[in-house]
């Protein structure tokens, strides 16, 4: 049996360096920090000033990214992309960077995000006689750039995504140059940082800390930023639209040691755990994380409310891909995989556990379940954001509606459902009062349905 925890998943992290001589080990450094956005796949597209070079392939950054491979990527900047596998098409064609040559010359490109309208474009395209290597959207906009008259690969660039609606946090690489691009409603991050006389470029800042890169910025929503021997360019070329940036980046995808949208991400859990003993306070005797995006809000919780905090529930990090269930069934075998309860902390105690959110409800049945093994007396759970209950089209791997808990059943039902004495969301203003971010620049359509772009194939009712 394969195991994963009940959750959301981000689908790619992405990094780019322009003017240092060690460009392919910068990237690679860049995505070990982002491994966990996207553990089956990764690659690096490195340029000399002449030619670029790339290397793609299944598998960990650390396991796959090895010296003899970087050796061959050879110049002074770079992109890289991890993904993280969503159902379908999983091959190494479908691994980014993607790189081709077209009449503006070579360009290779990697994305975090996505284009809900690609799939009819690429209808369009494949009718007019287009092929494609890959099932992924991204590559629709490499063939855009390739058929748009243009003085240069950047300008077809700006013309091409002067088009597009959707999630884009995009990377281009040219022989002489770094594109960044962040859609006009910045749904993914993207931040800038210096190293010496370098730029870089990440999806979170976490990746500059690892290369000891200064955090200059956020890339702004709707900037296109042109890194060349001339130096760094901004420009703001697409139609302003309201924006929308991501909430859940700080609900759970986002490193806690990262700083996303201008906020620690650390900072908001914590918050987020304050508001929520406010909301849905406890008699309790502790207070538990559900390692590891639960630990932020746990302390929070545990702060606010003074009931003790304590770590009862180990996660193993070590999980490999896949394990046989002994046939002799052990009980809440798949979670336990992952995390393990100590009996010591937890036993004859009423236990306020804290997560960051529910999915399908399957793992918090199991984890209520082995808590309540370990002896727990009570188990009251507190989520750190709103009820899920609308999938996202905005480049996160979520179920269709119908799979969503939330979506289907009441808060009572659910708390029964998953075997918890109570049960209580953080509410939607609590949440986005603690990431500080104003609802009207939030994208916050997982919880509200309220979605900032037209929808294609929409998933569910
Ligand atoms: Fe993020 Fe949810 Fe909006 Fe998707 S729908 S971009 S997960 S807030």
């Amino acid at each position: 049996m394969h195991f994963s925890l009940d959750k959301f998943h981000e689908e790619c992290g992405i990094f780019g360096v322009f003017g240092h001589a060690e460009a392919s080990t910068l990237a690679q450094l860049g995505l070990f920090a982002l491994q966990h956005r996207g553990q089956e796949a990764c690659g690096i597209v490195s340029s000399d000033g002449e030619s670029l070079y790339q290397f793609r392939s299944q598998g960990l950054v650390a396991d796959v990214l090895v010296e003899d491979e970087l050796r061959k990527l050879k110049g002074s900047s770079a992109i890289a992309h991890t993904r993280y596998s969503t159902t379908g098409a999983n091959t190494i064609k479908e691994v980014q960077p993607f790189a081709v040559t077209c009449q503006h010359g070579e360009i290779a490109v990697c994305h975090n995000g996505n284009l809900p309208f690609a799939a009819a474009r690429r209808v369009e395209l494949e009718k007019e006689g287009a092929i494609f290597q890959s099932t992924s959207d991204t590559e629709t906009i490499l063939h855009g750039i390739a058929r748009t008259p243009a003085r240069s690969a950047i300008e077809a660039i700006e013309k091409v995504l002067q088009k597009v609606d959707g999630a884009y946090s995009l990377l281009f690489l040219t022989p002489k140059a770094l594109v960044a691009v962040r859609d006009p409603r910045g749904f993914r991050p993207l931040v800038l940082g210096k190293l010496n006389g370098a730029w870089c470029v990440a999806s979170e800042t976490c990746a500059f800390d690892l290369i000891d890169a200064h955090y200059e910025r956020e890339i702004e929503p709707g900037e296109m930023l042109v890194i060349d021997e001339n130096g760094i360019h901004s420009r703001m070329p697409f139609e302003k639209k309201q924006p929308a940036v991501c909430t859940f980046e700080h609900v759970y995808f986002s490193r806690p040691d990262s700083i996303i949208f201008g906020r620690s991400v650390n900072e908001s859990r914590h918050k987020m755990g304050k508001q929520l003993a406010r909301e849905h306070p406890a008699e309790a005797d502790i207070v538990v994380p559900v390692p590891d995006s639960g630990v932020a809000a746990a302390i929070g919780y545990s702060s606010q409310s003074g009931i003790p905090f304590r770590q009862a529930i180990i996660r193993n990090h070590y999980v490999g891909r896949t394990f046989i269930e002994p046939q002799q069934s052990i009980r809440s075998f798949g979670v336990r995989l992952k995390l393990n309860p100590i009996k010591d902390l937890i036993f004859g105690r009423r236990v306020v556990l804290v997560d960051d959110s529910i999915v399908r409800g399957t793992t918090s049945k199991k984890i209520v379940q082995m808590v309540r093994e370990a002896g727990a007396t009570e188990v009251h759970m507190r989520v750190s954001c709103p009820p899920t209950t609308y999938s996202c089209y905005y480049g996160v791997d979520t179920p269709d509606r119908e799979q969503l808990i939330a979506a289907q059943m009441s808060e009572t039902e659910i708390a029964e459902h998953i075997g918890a004495e109570s049960l209580g969301y953080l509410s939607l203003e609590g949440m986005l009062e603690a990431i500080g971010i104003d609802s009207a620049a939030a994208c916050s359509a997982c919880w509200t349905g309220a979605y900032p772009t037209l929808v294609a194939n929409r998933k569910g009712a």
